[in-house]
């Protein structure tokens, strides 16, 4: 079975399901350790599809589920990051890492017992994106590439199977995206964990994906998904 599995999702926002229909009859399956990309464009969906696969938005119909189990709450086994990184300005790199473990059971627990070894882990990931000599700087005098090194440092500190991303490079320059691009792809060789990318930017989706959905929407609102599968480099 593969490990994310989506049959016939669709979701409605708004309290009874009066609103906006953000997907429509979504099926898509991606393998374990598997990059994919999903781009589309701006209101086809694509964080709503997000929303879905972490858990913290139940679909309207159809069935989500990871790793054979239908998803229907938060998951801890997934990580985010953002276009906006979200750091805490008057938060250290160091500390912002280490944001989720001292929010989420049950790392909450684990961390108070052997902060040690958590801090440990947050360096060790921090000098694996290249902030060696940066842990103590605050959020708000790192640069806009060295926030987005930060966000997937902290959307990887728990060790998540899953690692979601929406549009993180978007507001980088071309070529600090292209170092961030390295970044990721040498952090996914190395961990292995499932990973998928929203973003609008097709060279993006084609360097660093296994394979890329394109979701469009159509007159009536349908949502289409193709599959295309990338040679790799
Ligand atoms: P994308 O990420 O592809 O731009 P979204 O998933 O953000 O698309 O949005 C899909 C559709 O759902 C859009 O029409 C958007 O306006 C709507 N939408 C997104 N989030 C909400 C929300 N929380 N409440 C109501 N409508 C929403
Ligand atoms: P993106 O295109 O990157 O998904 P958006 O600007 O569409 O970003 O949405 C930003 C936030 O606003 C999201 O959290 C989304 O859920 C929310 N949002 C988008 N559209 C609506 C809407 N029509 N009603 C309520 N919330 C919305």
């Amino acid at each position: 079975a593969p490990f994310i599995h989506l049959n016939d999702v669709s979701l409605r926002y708004g309290e009874s399901g009066e609103g906006v229909e953000a997907l429509k009859r979504l099926s898509l399956n991606i393998s374990r350790g598997e990059f994919t990309a999903v781009v589309g464009p701006s209101g086809c969906g694509k964080s709503t599809l997000m929303r879905l696969l972490s858990g913290l938005t139940p679909c309207s119909s159809g069935k989500v589920c990871i790793d054979g189990k239908q998803v229907n709450q938060p998951l801890k086994t997934v990580g985010m990051a953002f276009q906006n990184s979200a750091l805490l300005p008057w938060r250290t790199a160091l500390e912002n890492v280490l944001l989720p473990l001292e929010v989420v059971e049950p790392y909450r627990r684990d961390f108070r017992r052997d902060k040690a070894r958590f801090v440990e882990r947050a360096r060790a990931l921090l000098a694996r994106v290249g902030l060696s000599g940066a842990e103590d700087l605050y959020g708000w005098e790192l640069s806009g590439g060295m926030q987005q090194r930060v966000s997937l440092c902290r959307a990887l500190v728990h060790e998540p199977e899953i690692l979601l991303l929406d549009e993180p490079f978007g507001a980088l320059d071309a070529f600090t995206r292209e170092e961030l691009w390295d970044i990721l792809q040498q952090l996914w060789l190395d961990r292995g964990f499932t990973a998928m990318l929203v973003t609008h930017d097709l060279p993006e989706a084609v360097y660093l994906a296994d394979s890329v959905h394109v979701i469009s929407e159509r007159p009536g609102y349908v949502v289409h998904t193709s599959h295309i599968d990338l040679p790799r480099p």
